[in-house]
């Protein structure tokens, strides 16, 4: 925990935030300004700042995010229309919250083609 994160605040319930699924290793909340009818940032509840803050032993816990990714979407309906996960890195791709997440975006077709 980081006492000045606002996602280490929405894990520990400081801030409100609009909770789909938890476990003991992550948390998963609606993003407050959705680019997509289903937007929802997983987020592991330990802080780590960002990818480039990585350590081996987060290997098991960044596979983990993945399979809550993989629940959430089915449990939002989207897994067989489709979605995209994303996780943004400083600058140059636009990190705003330095506290690493999975962005989960999908419930429509979407518009701009990446990779
Ligand atoms: P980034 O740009 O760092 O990859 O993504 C940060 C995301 O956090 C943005 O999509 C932004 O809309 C979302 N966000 C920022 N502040 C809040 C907040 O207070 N609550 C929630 N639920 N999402 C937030
Ligand atoms: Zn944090």
């Amino acid at each position: 925990m980081s006492a000045d994160c606002l996602f280490c605040k929405i894990i520990k319930g400081d801030i409100p935030g609009t909770i789909v699924y938890r476990d003991e290793q992550v948390t998963a909340f609606r993003d407050i300004n959705p680019a997509a009818p289903t937007h929802v940032l997983i987020v592991p509840n330990k802080h780590i700042e960002s990818v480039n803050m990585l350590i081996v032993d987060d290997e098991p816990l960044i596979g983990h995010l993945f399979i809550a990714a993989k629940k959430i979407a089915a449990q939002e309906g989207i897994a067989e229309d489709g979605y995209r996960l994303v996780v943004n890195t400083n600058a140059n791709a636009g990190q705003t919250v330095f506290h690493i997440h999975l962005h989960l975006i999908g419930g429509a077709p979407l518009k701009l083609q990446m990779g």
